[in-house]
């Protein structure tokens, strides 16, 4: 069975999703090698998994009889396609199926997930979307002759392509005269660049990364940078000082990780200050009651969270509306607002459908003011 990464645009996608009938069911397998070391400790982790959302399918007495049914079918593929998976390198899985509506999606995840099935209208994404902000990251490297394509999340980086072309080598002339014998190699490290930048868009034009960040000699990074295509030249993100070939892939992802953490503290300064403007201008939002009511209404532009930040809620089952309460009745239409264990994750959900930047904030002490969590709004 195919497995796909998580991505941002991915999660996005999956959380805008609602089948027209029928319900979703959605499942998170943890494979923390560090608790489900051995392949029977994994199996007994399954098992208890599909038990689970067994009885939840059972015992839900809002489910109607078709739905129940389509739901029983969705577990048993689940169950099928779990046998045959090759979860090779993930330390999670998340398990969307509504078979009778099209939907059957397994993603890998970089991190462990724990987290009770879920039967919704709905992809249930939330446990995901604090997982390394579920970016993509690439690197690509190249020299003369050589080069590699990395990619993954800013904590797990996988070799996904590799170049050799028969450049040849500077001091083996072959007869040619020096000046003529130059020329040729340029010429044959620019069609080796080129090579290079075709490859790389070839390998990430269905999914595109957030950053890409170079390593190349100094002479070769320039003209690299120039023959990629404009789609990943707006993604440079920097360059990196690395050996092509005699670098490890845990070397690359090391000082990858250094640069990508630079990065996003620059994204998050860059927010943070936009989000001090838009307190000046009537245009920002702090604290949970404020930043839902932004959320419910559309508003929010850039959600800033401090990482780890949770809390209970409501929902109303009617329109939507979120509050920091439940219980009582939805000021828009009078519906008992449902309770949620944590609103903060529904918010999150939410906010990436509506296309808007969330930002998980760790040690930083700007939105404490804010009561853990503030937005900048769009009007
Ligand atoms: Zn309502």
């Amino acid at each position: 069975m195919q497995a796909n990464e998580l991505s941002r645009e991915r999660l996005r996608d999956l959380a805008a999703l609602q089948p027209p009938e029928g319900k979703v069911l959605s499942i998170f397998v943890n494979l923390d090698p560090q608790q489900f070391a051995t392949a029977p400790a994994r199996g007994t982790e399954v098992r208890s998994l599909l038990d689970r959302a067994g009885r939840l399918v059972r015992d839900d007495e809002s489910l109607s009889r078709d739905e129940r049914i389509a739901l029983k079918e969705d577990l048993a593929r689940i169950e099928r396609e779990l046998g045959s998976l090759d979860a090779k390198g993930a330390h999670g899985l998340a398990i969307f199926a509504a078979t009778r509506a099209g939907l059957f999606e397994v993603l890998k995840l970089a991190e462990p997930v724990t987290h009770d099935p879920v039967v919704a209208e709905r992809p249930y994404v939330e446990p995901l979307t604090s997982l390394d902000g579920g970016d993509r990251w690439c690197v690509l490297l190249a020299n003369r002759r050589s080069a590699r394509l990395l990619c993954g999340s800013r904590s797990h980086l996988a070799e996904v392509a590799l170049v050799e072309d028969d450049v040849h080598g500077q001091h083996d002339q072959g007869g040619w005269s020096q000046s003529r014998y130059q020329r040729g190699i340029e010429k044959e490290v620019q069609d080796h660049l080129r090579r290079v930048a075709g490859v790389a868009f070839a390998t990430l034009r269905r999914r595109m990364p957030v950053g890409l960040l170079i390593g190349a000699p100094h002479e070769l990074a320039g003209p690299l940078e120039e023959a990629l295509h404009p789609y990943l030249r707006e993604r440079l993100a920097g360059r990196l000082d690395v050996d092509v070939e005699n670098t490890s892939v845990d070397e690359v992802q090391r000082l990858a990780a250094e640069r990508i953490a630079a990065i996003q503290r620059d994204r998050e300064d860059a927010a943070l200050e936009r989000l001090a403007e838009g307190f000046a201008g009537g245009r920002a939002v702090g604290g949970l009651e404020g930043v839902l009511r932004a959320v419910t209404e559309q508003r929010v532009q850039t959600l800033l969270v401090e990482a780890g930040f949770t809390a209970p809620g409501g929902k109303c089952p009617r329109c939507g509306l979120l509050a920091a309460e439940s219980g009582g009745p939805c000021p828009a239409d009078g519906t008992t607002l449902q309770a949620c264990a944590d609103v903060v994750a529904v918010a999150i959900g939410r906010v990436l459908t509506q296309s808007a930047e969330v930002l998980w904030l760790q040690d930083r002490p700007e939105p404490g003011p804010h009561r853990h969590i503030a937005a900048v709004l769009r009007f």
